[in-house]
């Protein structure tokens, strides 16, 4: 039987936690938050039913990991399916974009060769599962050779710059872009009570199994011991056989400063954003056409990216008849928005809520939550592959599964469960 220890809570540590215990090992999680869930974590406020997400969150209905998982653990029957509709922007306007005859019928490409090009590369990408060829060159150079100026610019090039900022939307590489294409789907699931229920349902099934979790437990330092691994916290020295770290690159460089040097300036050389995102409890539905997620360019002066409708989505019944909406941006953490007040973001945000529903005045708002995290995005320039960090650190007993290993997928919940499942055969093969 060995000991190990896993460093943070989020479905990754818990997906690790559930393969090691289920094959008689013991183990033990430490959470630096007072909750499961990482990064899928939600807040309730008095009265509601349901959690709220504190970054939106949604799974596709293509997530096998996440809903083989849930078969394993008898928490399928809680997925809820559904078709919410998403939008795209084109001059002052928002247009339904989420089925091959609503993609027809917007206008921002014409009716000709541009419509016809950007249909073929999209089937072109949702069809091949080569990937790998398409690492060495960016969606910028890949699209504007096969899709075209026009499409690229007016379809998909706003997306990138949103996601990655201008600074790294002109060297994001293709594979990024294909695994988007490939993955997703238009019918989207969440759980019954949010992904908050999951993530505590989840966290119950690992307890009957033995599973240890210390919540405001924060890991201090991971230092390699004679045999095996000791972790140093706040109330002291612990020793175990093995050791994963779930959370960042930079955190776990901070952490076990011991790696090798060549490992470490891979860790550190990883370039990943940060997410600020505001949710907003309003009185009255924002979106009269009931859309929930918009796709908003930059360019068109919103002050965000994401502006999604939660109950839209999910019913308001569950939020005391609330509506829900999430208006959020990926940036570098140095961006002003990660150092303004809550009431500063707020008068900032709502200003752009106009630009979805004109009626829309301040005195809708109830509440306001403000969530802001330094890693939410990994970022996947030329060549990635040869910079992935192996799982297997060089310090042995230690292992790193995190967002940004989980390439060439982008990150989520379905993939933090197949790179947790991945790393405990890993482990459990190990000596
Ligand atoms: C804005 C945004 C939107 C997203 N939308 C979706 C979506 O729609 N669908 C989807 O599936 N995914 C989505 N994701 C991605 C998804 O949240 C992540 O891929 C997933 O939660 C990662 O899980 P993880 O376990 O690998 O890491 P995390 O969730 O980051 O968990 C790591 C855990 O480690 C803990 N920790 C860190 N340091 C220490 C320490 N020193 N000691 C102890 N504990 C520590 C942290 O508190 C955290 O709980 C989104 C993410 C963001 C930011």
């Amino acid at each position: 039987m060995k000991q190990i220890a896993i460093i943070g809570a989020g479905v990754g540590g818990m997906a690790v936690a559930y393969d090691f215990a289920k094959a008689g090992n013991k183990v033990v999680i430490f959470e630096a938050s007072g909750a499961p869930g990482g990064l899928a974590a939600g807040f309730r406020r008095e009265g509601w039913k349901w959690s709220v997400e504190r970054f939106y969150h949604h799974w596709f209905t293509s997530d096998h990991c996440m809903f083989g998982l849930m078969t394993e653990l008898g928490l399928a029957s809680k997925v809820v399916i559904k078709r919410p509709v998403t939008v795209m922007y084109y001059k002052g306007k928002f247009y339904p974009f989420d089925s091959i005859l609503a993609a027809l019928l917007y206008p921002g490409l014409g009716w000709g060769i541009n419509k016809i090009r950007f249909g073929l590369v999209g089937l072109y990408l949702r069809l091949t599962s080569n990937w790998k060829p398409m690492e060495s060159t960016t969606v910028d150079a890949w699209m504007r050779k096969w899709a075209g100026d026009k499409v690229y610019d007016e379809m998909w090039r706003p997306m990138v710059v949103g996601k990655f900022g201008e600074r790294y939307a002109s060297q994001v590489n293709m594979a990024w872009m294909w695994a988007r294409f490939h993955a997703r789907t238009t019918q989207l699931a969440t759980y019954e009570g949010g992904f908050q229920q999951f993530a505590d349902d989840f966290a119950a099934k690992l307890k009957e199994m033995g599973v240890e979790i210390r919540y405001n437990a924060p890991v201090q330092q991971i230092k390699p011991a004679e045999a095996g691994v000791t972790l140093i916290t706040s109330s002291g020295e612990e020793h175990y056989d093995q050791v994963l770290f779930t959370s960042s690159p930079a955190l776990l460089a901070k952490m076990a400063p011991d790696l090798p040097e060549s490992y470490l300036k891979g860790l550190l050389e990883l370039k990943s954003l940060g997410a600020v995102v505001m949710v907003f409890s309003l009185k009255h539905q924002l979106s009269k056409e009931g859309y929930y997620w918009y796709n908003l360019p930059k360019s068109a002066g919103f002050p965000f990216l994401a502006l999604v409708e939660h109950t839209n989505f999910v019913s308001r019944e569950n939020f005391g008849g609330e509506h829900i909406v999430y208006a959020g941006d990926y940036l570098e953490t140095d961006h002003e928005y990660f150092k303004l007040s809550q009431e500063e973001l707020q008068a900032r945000f709502a200003e752009g809520l106009k630009k979805f529903n004109p009626e829309f005045d301040p005195s809708w708002i109830n509440q306001t939550w403000l969530f802001r995290t330094n890693y939410a995005q990994p970022v996947p320039l030329v060549n990635h592959s040869k910079n992935i960090p192996s799982i297997e650190t060089p310090l042995k007993g230690v292992y790193f599964a995190s967002m940004s290993q989980v390439y060439p997928w982008d990150r989520g919940t379905n993939f933090a469960v197949e790179i947790g499942r991945r790393a405990a055969g890993l482990m459990l093969e190990a000596d």
